[in-house]
């Protein structure tokens, strides 16, 4: 498949109108051999005011939209995703590298987002409460905050497309989606489709592609009402900063360093497959990866040698191809970052078991890495303190559960964490004591729509999916009814 910016149309969707932005543009390179893929246009200061004003225009009007007529046309675009599965998952899996198995389950994700977030249109709610005086009556009312900038990361980008329109369109809010420049081209062929076939009133969903220029705009903006970013934990620092200027809202959906803490009952018929799969599925770029491993001493290495073994026995390769459980790294900048992580614990006195970090010629030109595992791990390493974002594994031994849980919650990320034991005061404590938003005892990573994804400390604020997550997009207005 050749894929060009033609075939785009634009790169900007304003009001229902695509348009090129014009200025500097972005390459979108391809991972498997990093060649140009398309070319899109940096949205400019005066696109992201135009899409901005545009959601403005749109929002009062979608507000007053009856909520399951806003919850139809959230029902219609999870059917065109239904019906253009195959299609968009073929274009995620090239822009970002993943295999098309893992895309075709990021698009039912996509589609499930929506889904859930439509059931909320007959379900939302407020509160009537008694006044002080005689004769008053007060509503609490769930109104929608206003425009929504939606800021998204590489690496699930219709995923977390729709983990945030949903929720936003649904309470009544408009959005400007600006994706990643990284993987733009399954967000854009998304949109390109609604318009195309879907009646959404023009201005409630608008994109303007980029990179950072285009990203600054909609933070710096008093037109936006809620930034929802999700994204790396330096950049959502910057935006947060930022939008103090105006006293925007955030939310902040940042990275992770997973600890993963295999107790020494853990069933390693269950806990290798689950860690290998948490550690690579999208060749190890998800924010809930598990990145540090501590292994019970009676257990580590028995727990190591058949760990070894079985990411030996993954299968890199085209992400198209059947039977590949893992493609390249989405972009160069990743590819750097990797090899570099695992050549500095080396320097640090780490043992690297198994080493994929360096380029296997028979791959060719692209992004990429091998399944790598490191030992002789201590904490204050940089593999055990910075995201590595890629299929490295440091594990480290582990003499208790309070050493466990220590380390485990030695860092400045809080998102997700994974818990192997069979052993139920085991299981409760670390449950208690772990400082991270999201656990997964005995059982690999994917959280669900309807439950809540949030990092504590530096991995965010806000928290998405759920009930929670929908009602970050309202705010309470408050009217006392003097009625006499
Ligand atoms: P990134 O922060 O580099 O980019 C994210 C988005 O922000 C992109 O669209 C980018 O163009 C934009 N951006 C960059 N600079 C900006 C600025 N100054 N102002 C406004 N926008 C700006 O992150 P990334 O590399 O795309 O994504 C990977 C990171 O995202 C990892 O750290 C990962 O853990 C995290 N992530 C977190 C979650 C979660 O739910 N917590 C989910 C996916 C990814």
């Amino acid at each position: 498949m050749s894929t060009t910016t033609e075939q785009f149309a634009g790169s900007r969707y304003v009001a229902g109108e695509w348009s090129s932005a014009g200025g500097a543009t972005v390459d979108v390179f391809d991972p498997t051999d990093g060649s140009v893929l398309a070319r899109v246009n940096e949205g400019t200061e005066a696109d992201v005011k135009a899409a901005l004003s545009a959601a403005r225009a749109a929002q009062r009007d979608w507000a007053r939209t009856p909520a399951p007529e806003r919850g139809a046309h959230i029902r219609a675009i999870a059917d065109l995703i239904r019906a253009e599965r195959e299609p968009l998952a073929k274009l995620l899996s090239r822009e970002v590298g993943k295999p098309l198995s893992e895309a075709l389950g990021e698009v039912d994700f996509a589609e499930a987002y929506l889904r859930y977030n439509a059931e909320w249109d007959r379900r939302l709610e407020g509160e009537i409460l008694p006044g002080d005086v005689r004769g008053e009556t007060i509503h609490l009312l769930r109104v929608p905050v206003g425009v929504i900038a939606a800021i998204c990361p590489w690496n699930f980008p219709l995923a977390v497309l729709c983990r945030k329109i949903g929720p936003a369109l649904v309470t009544g809010n408009t959005v400007v989606v600006k994706p990643s420049e990284v993987s733009p081209l399954s967000t854009i062929e998304l949109v390109r489709l609604i318009d195309e076939r879907l009646d959404v009133p023009k201005g409630v969903i608008n994109v303007v592609a980029g990179a950072k220029v285009t990203g600054r705009a909609l933070v710096d903006s008093p037109l936006t009402s809620l930034i929802s970013f999700t994204g790396h934990r330096d950049t959502g620092k910057g935006i947060m900063a930022a939008a103090s200027k105006h006293l925007t809202r955030v939310s902040l959906e940042l990275g992770g360093k997973a600890p993963a803490i295999v107790w020494r009952d853990a069933d390693l018929d269950v806990t290798i497959p689950a860690i290998v799969q948490a550690r690579h599925a999208n060749a190890g770029q998800v924010c809930t990866s598990a990145e540090r491993v501590f292994v019970h001493r009676d257990i580590v290495g028995e727990f190591t040698e058949r760990y070894v073994a079985a990411v030996s026995q993954l299968t890199v390769g085209a992400p198209s191809a059947a039977g590949t459980d893992m493609g390249p790294l989405a972009s160069a900048a990743q590819l750097e970052k990797v090899r570099g992580a695992v050549e500095t614990a080396r320097g640090e006195g780490a043992e690297v078991l198994l080493d994929g970090s360096a380029a296997d010629a028979s791959f060719g030109p692209g992004y990429w890495v091998s399944p790598t595992v490191v030992a002789g791990v201590r904490r204050d390493m940089r593999i055990m303190v910075d995201e590595t974002f890629g299929p490295v594994t440091p594990i480290m031994a582990i003499d208790s559960l309070d050493e466990a849980l220590d380390v485990a919650n030695d860092s400045r990320y809080g998102l997700s964490a994974y818990l192997f034991s069979r052993d139920y005061p085991t299981v409760m404590r670390t449950v208690d004591e772990l400082d991270f938003g999201e656990i997964y005892i005995n059982r690999t990573l994917g959280e669900s729509v309807h439950a809540h994804h949030t990092g504590y400390k530096e991995s965010g604020m806000g928290g998405e999916d759920g009930k929670w997550g929908m009602l970050r997009y309202t705010q309470i207005k408050t009217a006392y009814h003097h009625h006499g």
